[in-house]
């Protein structure tokens, strides 16, 4: 409980982490599996994303600093057993109006977690790291993906289900320890596109997130491109970057925008940094602190977090290097950090030294190039506003 003028907040304890067989008995409740009634027949947006997923697991050792499903769900992954989840997808297939045979879903907080654990229970229940993989995966961690290969394997064969889809986040750092998984996963699992969310390709703004490097990256880009090749499949790969989380300069974002250029990404619908609550990240926001280094005679390292409108939108314009509406603002930022070099026609340099007028021209849209395959580009889908990734071959929009 923490006092607040004439007011307290108080936070509940933390859950005891569940076991297989609570798990088991909690999903398995006879749940009416439909929105209730006093929805009428009201179009519920969150009932069409999850009606045909099915979750494996709770809980996330990832501990990324902007995210607080670590302090939501635990740090311990609390995974259902085999025999539960199969029967939900059977009751799915059986029970759920307009099932099609699809599965849209099949993780949890992340899609390859499940049954990951600590290897000593003793060392876990002290262990006071706020991430098991960062800065690195842990020693202790038992990062075998052979049980979800195995799940994955079962319900494929589950009569009346044609195609599962896995839509949760991946954990590439993990992934790329098992060939294996990528390889089922990139089989059967990924129609058109693959989400994956690097964050930034910088190590200042990395080290704060507590993500991985992006060499990492690279890696499952190959094995993952690698994969697709072998099964004769066009996918593709999206990437997700967020602008001006704590720890990010305007150097850091240049760096990001040069390297999309680089890699031939054009993000369209891109995300900028917000505080929100339990998140550690919320904390070097407001604090201009960083918690996680311990606090020496010196004091605590100092977090930069870009919080004016002006430089947040300069953040977000990086991420939008190729939108003509932001090259002017680019342009004076680029000349005011001693970076006019990157003005220019050149495919080293970020924005032309010309300007469209009213928007981006036929030339500007990012639909005017086509992408090659294992190159993610974004656009936005006609039609009210939505944004959702589109097909394999087709450019795609981003939906977070
Ligand atoms: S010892 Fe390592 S694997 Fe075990 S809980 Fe701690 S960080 Fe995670």
């Amino acid at each position: 409980m923490q006092r607040h003028g004439d007011r307290e907040v108080w936070l509940t304890t933390p859950p005891i982490p569940l076991t297989t067989a609570e798990m088991d008995g909690v999903y398995g409740l006879p749940y009416a599996r439909a929105p209730h009634p006093s929805y009428g027949d009201a179009r519920i947006p969150a009932w069409e994303m999850i009606r045909f997923s099915v979750n494996i697991m709770r809980g996330c050792f990832g501990g990324c600093s902007f995210c607080s499903i670590t302090e939501h769900e635990g740090r311990i992954i609390q995974s259902r057993s085999e025999g539960s989840i199969l029967k939900e997808i059977e009751e799915i297939r059986d029970k759920v109006k307009g099932f099609t045979g699809v599965i849209s879903d099949m993780g949890g907080p992340t899609a390859n977690m499940y049954r990951m654990t600590c290897k000593d229970p003793e060392i876990e229940k002290v262990c006071r790291r706020p991430s098991c993989v960062f800065p690195d995966i842990c020693k202790n961690l038992n990062t075998d993906h052979s049980d979800l290969i195995q799940l994955y394997r079962k319900a494929r064969a589950i009569p009346g289900v044609k195609k599962i889809n896995i839509a949760s986040g991946l954990r590439y750092d993990l992934a790329v320890r098992s060939p294996e998984y990528v390889k089922e996963l990139v089989t059967h699992h990924v129609g058109g596109y693959l989400k994956i969310a690097p964050e930034h390709t910088e190590p200042g703004p990395l080290s704060k997130m507590m993500k991985p490097g992006i060499g990492t990256y690279d890696r499952f880009k190959e094995m993952f491109e690698k994969a697709a090749k072998a099964a004769g499949k066009k996918l593709y790969l999206i990437p997700y970057f967020i602008a001006a989380h704590p720890g990010t300069s305007d150097e850091d974002m240049m760096n990001l925008a040069l390297w999309l250029k680089r890699n031939g990404f054009k993000a369209d619908q891109v995300q900028t940094y917000l505080p929100s609550p339990m998140a550690l990240a919320t904390a070097m926001y407001h604090s201009d602190r960083n918690p996680l280094r311990p606090i020496r005679r010196e004091g605590s390292e100092t977090v930069f977090s870009a919080k004016g409108l002006k430089q947040r939108r300069l953040h977000k314009a990086f991420l939008r290097y190729h939108d003509p509406e932001n090259w002017p603002v680019l342009r004076d930022a680029l000349k005011a950090m001693g970076r006019s070099d990157l003005i220019g026609p050149g495919e080293h340099q970020l924005v032309p030294a010309w300007q469209t007028t009213g928007g981006m021209g036929k030339a500007d849209k990012p639909g005017a190039d086509r992408p090659k395959p294992g190159k993610t580009f974004y656009t936005q889908q006609a039609g009210k506003g939505r944004r959702t990734p589109a097909k394999a071959g087709k450019p795609t929009g981003r939906a977070r």
